[in-house]
């Protein structure tokens, strides 16, 4: 008899391809065969992501496709995973888990991705770069972010759990490891609270960085011992925050030349108010003054980054300061997102999406222009 095919179509980060490598272990496990043409699949697992409005709506539109094929007799069966599932289970009304089920009744299994969990080997699709999750969730609840509904709080993975796949990896051939969480720099601070016992947290010594009262992380050593690793060409992470960008991790990064020389410090916004709104605890002087630590310390240092436009309310002088605090920096990349309204967070909850589209596709069009095409603007 054939064995059954799967396929697994992932949309959104890095944490989510890092997930689809489990999956696919999974599926491999129980005698099924990888095919890369989800028209050719008896199983298909949709990797789902919602930071954004449109991701979502790609998923629906899948689903949608494959619901015609089954109209045509095509025989398929359906699992989604990722962010979708994550927030259905987390919300124990139960009310989300209907309404997905009722906006997908086409779907075979919701998989919640905690079932397949970190201690099964993924399959790597790269040979020479090999992505490593060192922690998944996040704490910080910025206003606009559905992330800590659908992944949770953050859990850090143990120590030498991770050091050992790093060796592991190293044995294989991989030459590249990418460390991947929601906050990689944030990684261990979980370790120093248990969970519960209010005694625990008082032993923790708290440190004030950019606004927010932070407990000191294992990340600066983690990455330090990585890099340290014998075999090892490159060692890259994503992503970091600015609250856990501290010293010591500059250091560790000017220290280790095969650590990489591309940082990502997700901005947001370049305005205080907008920054408040979107509980971003750091003001744009401080973000500044911590990108001049890294170009001082760091020699040929480069800085991508994130910004999102028309977060509500955000008036043509804020955004301009998001424009100005740009020109500064000289981003060499930045992934600038449209807002979008996502259920569940702080922003649906309290604030108005107001900005209409064209504007935010205009504000869009300047910061793309400016630092992802420049070349444009001479056209
Ligand atoms: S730091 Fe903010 S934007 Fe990043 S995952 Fe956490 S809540 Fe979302």
């Amino acid at each position: 008899m054939k064995n059954p095919s799967y396929c697994i179509v992932t949309f959104g980060c890095a944490a989510n391809e890092a997930d689809s490598e489990r999956i696919a272990s999974l599926y491999q496990n129980r005698g099924f065969i990888q095919v890369s043409d989800a028209n050719q699949a008896d199983e298909l697992i949709i990797n789902t992501c919602m930071i954004r409005e449109s991701a979502e709506n790609r998923v629906y539109g899948l689903i949608n496709n494959l619901k015609k094929d089954r109209q045509k007799g095509r025989k398929i069966r359906i699992v989604v995973t990722g962010c979708m599932v994550g927030l259905m289970v987390k919300d124990k009304s139960g009310k989300l888990m209907r309404a997905f089920r009722q906006k997908m009744p086409e779907v075979d299994e919701f998989l919640p991705i905690e079932e397949v969990g970190f201690s099964i080997a993924p399959i790597r699709s790269g040979y020479k770069n090999a992505l490593v999750p060192i922690s998944n969730g996040c704490n910080n609840y910025c206003s606009y972010c559905v992330v800590p509904y659908t992944r949770g709080a953050e859990i850090s993975r143990p120590y030498k759990e991770i050091l050992n796949e790093c060796r592991e990896l190293i044995k294989k051939g991989y030459t590249e490891i990418t460390l991947i969480g929601q906050n990689v720099n944030s990684y261990g601070a979980d370790f120093f609270i248990k969970k519960g016992k209010e005694s625990a947290k008082q032993e923790v010594t708290y440190v004030k960085h950019l606004g927010k009262y932070r407990i000191p992380t294992l990340f600066p050593q983690l990455l330090k011992e990585i890099s340290g690793l014998k075999g090892l060409e490159k060692v890259d992470f994503i992503s970091s925050n600015p609250w856990d960008f501290s010293e010591d991790l500059i250091r560790v990064i000017a220290d280790n030349q095969i650590i990489t020389r591309t940082i990502h410090l997700p901005l947001q916004s370049g305005d205080n108010d907008v920054l408040k709104k979107m509980n971003r605890w750091y003001t744009r002087e401080e973000y500044l003054d911590l990108i001049s630590k890294l170009k001082t310390q760091i020699p040929k240092v480069s800085i991508s980054t994130d910004i999102i436009v028309g977060f509500c309310g955000e008036s043509d002088e804020q955004f301009e300061n998001t424009v100005k605090l740009c020109k500064i920096v000289g981003f060499s990349k930045a992934y600038i997102s449209i807002y979008s309204d996502r259920p569940a967070t702080q922003a649906h909850k309290i604030f108005k999406d107001d900005i209409p589209f064209v504007v935010k596709k205009y504000r869009w069009n300047i910061l793309e222009k400016m630092i992802n095409k420049p070349n444009l603007k001479h056209k």
